[in-house]
């Protein structure tokens, strides 16, 4: 595999750039190895500047649920592009998004777009606080929320990577008053909420997907419904991920389970830059203009933003979904069983399009169990796949996730790919 031009433009990048990319994973640090640079991507494939094509299982670490450049958001795009890209005014499309999300997760009575993931979580939280007057939050370790100061606690996969569970930068006050308990620890969310009345909400992802894949075990998020609403607590569920990738109304329509507040982003923006936070009218009233609690973006809405999420929500039905499902489950199935058949331990958590192969007997229920997974065997496998033309996420703690676009054929190759690197 040439790549010369990668190569080249990384050593360059590293004297402009910090670490030469625009956020830490990209740059290969836990499987080591030089990422290869981006030229192109269409359909299930992307396409680097020395020329090579991969299967893609990173699909921007999920917003691509279509592929790459689906024809339908690219020309709906261009087609909006000419009547200019940012007003800081409001328009009428982002009332068609808000009530596109709406259908989608019936639990959001109002929802306001912001620019990403992180503003999503940290302004919800703000929210939370508001409301209830109460300090504390409480997230789960290996959950990660965005880079918000009091949400870098055991944040999962890039703090992990880098081996930096707690960031430097910031102080400690700043995380005072943010809880960490274990994922799927039922019983120690029980007794935490009934010894402190100072808290304002539980976040979680209700699939979590920055620790590797991790599902919620029975009654989990049931459980944190009951003992939330119980305590006087709000339910924040992060579904910035699991949002328009499980179901089209995500984890909650999936589980069932009504939360009070919901964060989303990543598919959302159909490759754009978005992030989006809503729930209950009561609760989402104490939003400035009309309440107390300031939260404000010059690119909130962005209508080409806006413009690639509606022709993104239009796609998704729930055909898509069951094939992704089945493709899915099958792929996953018989990486398993090739890794069982060279004897090399593997466990596969799944939902529906994301999933993880931890490098461990497993099984894999937090972020404990997570971090026993072989993450050199991982390194090993990534760059196995790398060389064959198939792009895994950098790390053993990352979802990998595939599109509408991937084909019964697409996912055939990788695994007669795996076939080879495993026996090795
Ligand atoms: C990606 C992610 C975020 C942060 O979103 P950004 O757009 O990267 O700021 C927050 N929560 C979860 C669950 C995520 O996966």
């Amino acid at each position: 595999m040439q790549n010369k031009k990668s190569e080249k433009l990384f050593n360059e990048a590293k004297a402009h750039i910090p670490g030469g990319v625009n956020s830490p994973v990209r740059a290969y640090k836990s499987v080591g190895g030089i990422p290869p640079f981006i030229a192109s991507a269409k359909g299930s494939r992307i396409r680097d500047v020395d020329g090579n094509d991969y299967i893609d299982f990173v699909c921007s670490w999920g917003p691509m649920i279509l592929g790459h450049s689906p024809k339908d958001v690219l020309n709906a795009v261009t087609k909006r592009l000419g009547r200019g890209t940012s007003y800081g005014a409001p328009t009428g499309e982002e009332v068609l998004l808000a009530k596109e999300i709406k259908k989608a997760f019936p639990a959001m009575e109002l929802v306001r777009l912001v620019s990403s993931g992180t503003e999503a979580t940290m302004s919800a939280i703000r929210v939370a606080r508001g409301y209830t007057g109460k300090k504390k939050i409480v997230k789960f370790e290996g959950c990660y929320h965005g880079h918000s100061d009091y949400l870098l606690v055991k944040a999962g996969s890039g703090a992990l990577t880098l081996n930096l569970p707690d960031s430097a930068g910031v102080p400690e006050e700043f995380v005072r008053y943010t809880l960490v308990l274990p994922y799927n620890d039922l019983p120690a969310v029980e007794a935490l909420l009934k010894s402190d009345n100072d808290i304002a909400a539980v976040i979680v992802e209700p699939v979590a997907g920055n620790m590797g894949v991790v599902l919620p075990g029975n009654g989990f998020l049931e459980g944190l419904r009951r003992i939330t609403k119980e305590a006087g607590v709000l339910l924040i569920f992060d579904e910035v991920i699991t949002g328009f990738r499980l179901s089209k109304g995500g984890a909650q329509s999936v589980f069932k389970i009504k939360p009070d507040l919901i964060c989303l982003g990543k598919i959302l923006g159909g490759g754009f830059p978005i992030g989006a936070f809503g729930g209950k009218k009561e609760i989402m009233s104490i939003l400035a203009p009309d309440g107390p609690v300031y939260q404000a973006g010059t690119l909130s809405g962005n209508p080409i933003a806006v413009t690639a999420g509606l022709a993104t929500l239009k796609a998704l039905k729930s055909p898509l979904y069951k094939r992704l499902d089945r493709l899915a489950r099958r792929f996953t199935d018989e990486i398993v069983s090739l890794a069982r058949a060279a004897g090399i331990p593997m466990t596969v958590n799944r939902a529906g399009s994301m999933f993880t192969f931890f490098f461990t007997n497993g099984p894999v229920r937090n972020f404990a169990e997570a971090k026993r997974s072989d993450a050199q065997m991982y390194a090993r496998f990534f760059h196995g796949l790398l060389e064959r033309g198939v792009m895994f996420p950098p790390s053993q703690f990352e979802a990998c996730f595939i599109s509408s676009a991937h084909t019964e054929n697409d996912l055939d190759k990788v695994i007669q790919v795996c076939k080879k690197i495993l026996k090795k």
